[in-house]
């Protein structure tokens, strides 16, 4: 008999997503009452945004002063009492739907432009962020004549002007879930996106503009954090909505305390995957996947603590390792990459920094070994084993591809593991068992909750924290009341 001589030392050729569509500006202006207007001032100061996959600049983006934050709530206010409260809900729906559909129709270049901006892998970016940003337009386009039968008895009204911030981890999706019901719920907007991922969010002001939405009814500012603190504390805006960095939310908490400002903060997370023996451990290894790794685990809700039953660690941590050494690092706008780029220099950096940190604790590390490109900023996908809870890799939110592991033997060990965290903002459990999965979701202080799967979005389900990941939910009929009063 012959033997078999199979070569398995084969790559999957490059199937690199196409950019001849892409149109992007130079230049990037201020999206202020309905059209692209330059900073104010006589020095008007932009700055670049990059891609992270090459470090190559793509576009030059305008950093709204404190005058041009004034000029775009006025505009907003403005909107507000001319068009946006005195147009009957009906048509306000038709243009959040009008929205929704453009989206759709110009699906595939979001998707390009997100990748390309913020790194994140074209998959991910086409199959995730795109179809559930117009996802949350079309769902709260259906709730804008309905907030009668949402909150029967109770006449909701707007909040008026709404100033929202938004990070870089999801940044059209994050724009989607905070305009979409705001519109709906008959408010007017000042959003600004993260200061490394502002394109989508431009481009989305384009699209807003031809869908002839009337101006000053959502204006889209763009800056880094003096520009976010402009909205915070500007006098005439009623609601802020956050989304970043517990660090920040606690200045943003600070700066409106004793004002009639609302707000709302998702902030950071640590969230545990529990694994139980009677899992059916393939599929949980792949939720678990999942869970850290993907976006690069540029992810609030990233099951970043892993706990797995003693009697099946060594399996799942054998499982794990193996299916990590198959993911694809590199190239986001190829439509084999798992793991994208790392979305800035810093982030990088802060992530390399607690990799240290692991190893310094006396953790066990491993990373995958697969090729990474020259150029750009990358992050194999990384595990810490023997770690404890005392470790600061198990405590402090990392927002990059580290998963840390730790093992337990009963239901209330784990319960008490898991919730020693400072954050509470999502978990997962993965068990054959109805009752245990009861049993944990009553007892997890965790907002969001998965039972064998992980990372599962929706619009009409709401999302949020508990303790320091924040306040305020986003999504479903919950996203609702974040924008009205009663
Ligand atoms: P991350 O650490 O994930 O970058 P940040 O909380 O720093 O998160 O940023 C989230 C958003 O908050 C970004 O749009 C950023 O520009 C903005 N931001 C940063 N600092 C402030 C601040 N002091 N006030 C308001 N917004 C801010």
């Amino acid at each position: 008999m012959s033997s078999l001589n199979f070569n398995t030392n084969w790559q999957y050729a490059e199937a690199p997503e196409n950019q001849d569509h892409i149109e992007l500006k130079e230049q990037y202006e201020l999206f202020i009452g309905g059209e692209f207007v330059k900073p104010t001032g006589k020095k008007p100061v932009y700055f670049d945004t990059i891609n992270p996959a090459n470090n190559k600049k793509l576009a030059s983006i305008a950093e709204a002063s404190t005058a041009d934050v004034d000029k775009a709530v006025k505009s907003a206010r403005n909107a507000y009492d001319k068009y946006w409260s005195k147009m009957p809900a009906k048509d306000r729906g038709k243009y959040i739907y009008r929205i929704a559909r453009m989206l759709q129709e110009r699906a595939r270049e979001f998707a390009v432009i997100e990748s390309l901006d913020g790194g994140k892998a074209i998959r991910e970016s086409k199959s995730v962020d795109i179809p559930l940003a117009a996802a949350h337009f079309f769902y709260y386009a259906g709730w804008a004549d309905k907030l009668d039968y949402a909150y029967p008895n109770r006449k909701p009204k707007p909040l008026g002007v709404a100033g929202q911030i938004i990070p870089w981890n999801f940044p059209l999706l994050m724009a989607a879930w905070k305009i979409a019901p705001a519109l709906a719920t008959g408010n007017t907007i000042v959003i600004k996106p993260a200061e490394t991922t502002s394109l989508t969010a431009l481009k989305l002001a384009e699209l807003i503009q031809e869908a002839d939405l009337p101006p000053g009814v959502v204006n889209i500012i763009t800056g880094a954090g003096a520009t976010g603190a402009a909205i915070v504390n500007h006098p005439d805006v009623d609601k802020i909505a956050f989304t970043g960095s517990t660090s920040v939310g606690k200045i943003i908490q600070r700066a409106v305390a004793g004002t009639n400002k609302k707000v709302t903060l998702e902030l950071g997370g640590k969230a545990a995957n529990i694994i139980f023996e009677d899992a059916t451990i393939d599929q949980a290894v792949e939720g678990i996947i999942n869970g850290i790794y993907f976006n690069q685990g540029h992810v609030c809700c990233a099951g970043s603590r892993l706990f797995v039953q003693e009697s099946v660690q060594e399996k799942v941590i054998r499982k794990l390792k193996d299916r990590m050494e198959t993911l694809i690092v590199g190239d986001p706008l190829d439509k084999n990459t798992d793991i994208g780029a790392i979305n800035s220099r810093e982030q990088l950096d802060t992530i390399q920094n607690y990799i240290k940190i692991g190893k310094k604790e006396g953790a066990d590390f491993y990373e995958s070994s697969c090729p990474l490109p020259k150029k750009g900023n990358w992050c194999r996908p990384t595990l810490f084993t023997n770690t404890s809870q005392s470790h600061r890799i198990v405590q402090e939110e990392i927002f990059g591809p580290v998963l840390t592991v730790q093992s337990f033997r009963t239901l209330d060990e784990v319960i008490d593991k898991a919730n020693n965290t400072y954050y509470g903002l999502s978990a997962g459990v993965w068990t054959d068992k109805g009752s245990k999965i009861f049993k944990l979701t009553s007892k997890l202080k965790a907002g969001v909750i998965w039972a064998n799967t992980y990372n599962k979005f929706d619009p009409t389900s709401p999302f949020g924290g508990y303790k320091e990941s924040g306040f305020g939910r986003e999504g479903g009929l919950h996203g609702l009341s974040a924008y009205l009063k009663f």
